[in-house]
């Protein structure tokens, strides 16, 4: 039976989120239903509450950092079971049959995959994210929550861990590569956890001057500010990988002057077109390159909870209540958060 359950929700780019109920469908064959606990708050929730990328659909529940409890199996589920911990990340289902999909790399599914939130389900029902009670989602695209992590630190790796660890992995980061972060915020911060214990020298390019001896805890071996010329300077030509993870159009110039030849700058951040315009020249000299990654597939993901859970790697968070999420939007968008919030689901 379908479920009228509770939820913050945006009505509109301007209005402050509120109380909002709706109805999940329901329960399919292939369906789990799950008790949300907890949900982190990413910056694209921020991004897409406030149709920065102009085509969000109102109302809107954001959330695709979900970590929970089964509370019901449809009748042809055999992955998981009623009571167990489990998680749901930005992609609630795909075409299942493309070379991608065949791949295990839904998030790039030839026939576009479904977002946890803002999509159109295959029932044609909008997908609503994990700002609320319960969520009903198709099996293949459920993860199995490791016993070992804690479950709320672990609710940004279904989005700032799997997008940040997906690029290392396929990259094949390991001991004697050279990796460097940009920006140290809910993706930034995970990049650097997984590049260290990967085994890599990590170099966290920073804004903010008051972030070097956090970084340094979580485990860099050097910090930039990158505000710094004399101090970018220093670091030309030293980098394999950079991640970047800055939300806004930057310069990428000293960026890619810090790789190695043959190094690669993946950006994470849907920044659109690069301003000041991109000179060729740089990626010419030491073919260089620049790429881009989003999250990573089903399969990845469990790999990249089952690696957090062997090496002790989880998200530093803020929880926050329900009732504090336009609060947090407005510190996420000022850059003041360590490194994520998350919302404790038990307070909406
Ligand atoms: P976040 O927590 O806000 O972190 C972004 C970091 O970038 C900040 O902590 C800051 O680090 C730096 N930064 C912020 N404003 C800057 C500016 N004006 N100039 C230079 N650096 C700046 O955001 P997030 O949740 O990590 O998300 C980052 C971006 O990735 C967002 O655009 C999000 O939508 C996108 N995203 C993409 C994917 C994907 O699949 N590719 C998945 C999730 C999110 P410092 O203070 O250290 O400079
Ligand atoms: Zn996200």
């Amino acid at each position: 039976m379908s479920e009228v359950v509770k939820s913050f929700a945006a009505h509109s780019e301007s209005s402050p989120l509120a109380a909002w109920e709706f109805e999940r469908r329901d329960l399919q064959p292939n369906d789990v239903a799950i008790e949300i606990r907890y949900c982190g708050v990413c910056h694209s929730d921020l991004h897409t509450a406030r149709n920065h990328w102009g085509r969000t659909q109102y109302p809107l529940v954001p959330g695709h950092e979900i970590v929970g409890v089964v509370k019901a199996i449809g009748r042809e589920v055999s992955k998981h079971a009623v009571g167990d911990w489990v998680a749901v990340g930005c992609l609630v289902d795909s075409c299942q049959t493309c070379g991608s999909c065949h791949d295990g790399e839904e998030q790039y599914c030839e026939q576009g995959s479904t977002g946890t939130y803002g999509s159109l389900d295959r029932y044609g029902q909008p997908t609503q994210g994990g700002y609320s009670s319960a969520i009903v989602v198709t099996e293949h695209f459920v993860l199995k929550m490791p016993e070992t992590l804690d479950p709320a630190g672990a609710a940004p790796l279904l989005c700032a861990g799997i997008t940040s660890y997906s690029p290392l992995n396929y990259h094949k980061v390991g001991p004697g590569v050279r990796v460097g972060v940009i920006g140290l915020g809910g993706l930034g911060h995970m990049a650097l956890k997984f590049a260290v214990a990967m085994g890599a020298e990590v170099t966290q390019f920073t804004t903010s001057e008051n972030k070097k001896a956090e970084a340094e805890r979580l485990g860099a071996h050097h910090v930039v500010l990158s505000t710094d010329r004399t101090q970018m300077k220093a670091h030309f030509g030293q980098l394999d990988l950079i991640v970047d993870t800055v939300p806004v159009p930057h310069e990428l110039k000293d960026y890619l002057l810090c790789l190695k030849r043959n190094g690669n700058l993946v950006l994470t951040g849907p920044i659109g077109l690069q301003n000041p315009p991109l000179n060729n020249g740089l990626l010419m000299m030491g073919r260089k390159s620049v790429s881009g990654s989003a999250i990573g597939g089903i399969e990845e993901t469990q790999q990249m909870l089952d690696f957090c859970a062997k090496n002790g790697v989880t998200c530093d968070v803020e929880m926050i209540s329900m009732d504090y999420i336009n609060e947090a939007y407005d510190r996420l968008e000022q850059n003041d958060v360590h490194y994520r919030f998350v919302i404790d689901m038990a307070t909406l």
